[in-house]
């Protein structure tokens, strides 16, 4: 971009047919980090024409997560399904103008034909331009085609991929107008980035072999409307894939934005990783929205696959998690652990394929969360977690009437330890009486632990299942202090009945 240009309009054009795909995700991220450095305008536009395969719930789910990514659209959305008048209107042009023909073929006459093409020799795929000097005229469900030229080439100049040439031979006459009189996507996308005067098309590389197509129709919208709107500047992003290589799949791989945000990755993390996809702004990884505005050139995207690597994307939120002010984790954690009524929760998406919640809501029940308790274990908490999901489960013994006691951390730290009802009943009866901080709990405990020739770890054990229910957690003496003298007494008391029955 030159200074002199015009600010750019880009838009994000998801069609609504599933839940928010993390390559959506980071197209969407290109658009706007590209508008943001260029002052221009970023808009949203949902391309809702698939009747059969369009739900009101995916396009909330685009405009939410656009949201939750800081992302909000400068424009729109604007409803392809609500362009009808403007794609009648390039139809008619179009069809005045020449540039489309009726064709009356069926998919199995045109298939006939290709199969016959094929044993005689030519294996050229696609329609072999059986209705174009037919002059049909149209009506009675024909589709019309577009008049591709048999010689030439057309040429994308792509920001992303360089110059791409397109030998138009390879090109079958595709339709444009479906049967019923509308638009097909390739010819409603292209008068809608007409329409909404979009400047720069950025977008996934799986669009890249319908660019020669659009190119074609805007050229001949130009001629037929006798405007000379310019064709807007086209960047395909790389494909993402897993960690073999393979294009990320909705089956095999967890691609749903919906899902990262139920686990509890911050959008800060999410939208820092997504940067990474395919580009970079340096050798940091960890970047702050203004550099990445600043930095962003989709001349420096690459063109080779972009590795969608889960465990990076979480030591990232780790990173992120652990930055922020213990305040601000609280306030992040709070819809796991706190959920109101009325504002998002997690919980509530549920998995498409499988109708299941990817996450559940915490274990106790509403009215026994303590926000104070859960400050006091706030910063160990925001120590050990990667994404925001884990943290129910290392603070529900605060929480939970009867804590669940995990029977192989039972076995292992109490039934088959000889030492472990002594410990528990010194542990009684120190805690007691002592002063009820982390410091003096940790002093009495390795006090216990000498008396009984152990090392301070393996006596924390029996307390630690016999209070919090498992033998891995939040450090003990916090968690101790944070529950309460009362509760911990009342917690080893009971373990102890449970080790001695009638005592
Ligand atoms: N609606 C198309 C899709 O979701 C994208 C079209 C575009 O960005 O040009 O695949
Ligand atoms: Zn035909």
């Amino acid at each position: 971009m030159t200074d002199s240009a015009p600010p750019p309009r880009a838009r994000f054009a998801p069609s609504p047919t599933g839940y928010f795909h993390v390559g959506s995700a980071r197209a969407a991220l290109f658009n706007w980090l590209f508008v943001r450095r260029h002052g221009g305008t970023f808009v949203l536009r949902i391309e809702d024409t698939d009747e059969e395969r369009n739900r009101a719930e995916w396009t909330d789910g685009i405009t939410s997560a656009l949201e939750w990514l800081g992302m909000a659209p400068d424009e729109g959305p604007y409803f392809q399904s609500a362009q009808g008048d403007a794609h009648g209107t390039a139809i008619e042009a179009l069809w005045e103008s020449g540039a489309l023909y009726a064709c009356g073929c069926t998919r199995e006459e045109i298939d006939g034909r290709t199969k016959l093409r094929a044993a005689a020799g030519d294996p050229t795929p696609g329609y072999d331009g059986h209705c174009r000097s037919l002059g049909l005229p149209r009506g009675d469900g024909r589709a019309l085609r577009f008049r591709t030229p048999d010689e030439g080439v057309v040429l994308v100049s792509d920001l992303v991929r360089g110059e791409v040439e397109f030998p138009q031979r390879a090109l079958d006459d595709f339709i444009c107008v479906k049967g019923n009189g509308k638009a097909l996507f390739v010819l409603a996308n292209a008068v809608d980035d007409r329409t909404m005067a979009i400047s720069h098309v950025i977008r996934g590389e799986d669009q890249l072999p319908t660019t020669p197509k659009q190119i074609m129709l805007w050229d001949a919208l130009n001629e037929a409307m006798k405007s000379d709107l310019a064709l807007p500047t086209y960047a395909h992003l790389p494909l993402l894939v897993n960690e073999q290589g393979k294009k990320l799949s909705k089956r095999r791989d967890p691609v749903a934005v919906e899902m990262y945000r139920e686990q509890g990755y911050l959008p800060v993390a999410f939208r820092n990783y997504l940067a990474l996809l395919g580009w970079s702004p340096g050798v940091e990884e960890i970047v702050p929205l203004d550099t990445l505005i600043e930095t962003f050139r989709l001349e420096d995207v690459q063109r080779s696959p972009a590795f969608f690597d889960i465990q990076k994307l979480s030591h990232m939120n780790g990173v992120y998690i652990r930055q922020l002010p213990v305040t601000g984790f609280i306030a992040a954690a709070r819809p796991w652990v706190d959920p109101q009524p009325g504002e998002w929760v997690p919980g509530g998406w549920r998995d498409p394929d499988t109708d299941t919640p990817i996450v559940a809501g915490p274990a106790w029940t509403r009215g026994r969360f303590e926000a104070a308790k859960f400050a006091r274990l706030a910063q160990v908490t925001q120590e050990r977690v990667a994404v925001l999901g884990e943290v129910p489960d290392l603070v529900d013994f605060l929480f939970l009437a009867e804590v669940p006691t995990d029977a192989s951390s039972w076995q292992k730290a109490i039934e088959r330890d000889e030492a472990a009802p002594g410990i528990l009943a010194a542990a009684l009866e120190a805690y007691g009486t002592c002063e009820w901080t982390i410091e003096e709990l940790h002093r009495v405990t390795l006090g216990i632990a000498e008396a009984s020739g152990k090392k301070l770890g393996k006596a924390q054990a029996p307390i630690r299942v016999a209070v919090m229910g498992r033998d891995r957690g939040l450090p003990l003496f916090d968690s101790l202090e944070a529950l309460g003298r009362d509760e911990t007494l009342r917690r080893i008391s009971t373990a102890l009945a449970r080790v001695h029955p009638g005592t």
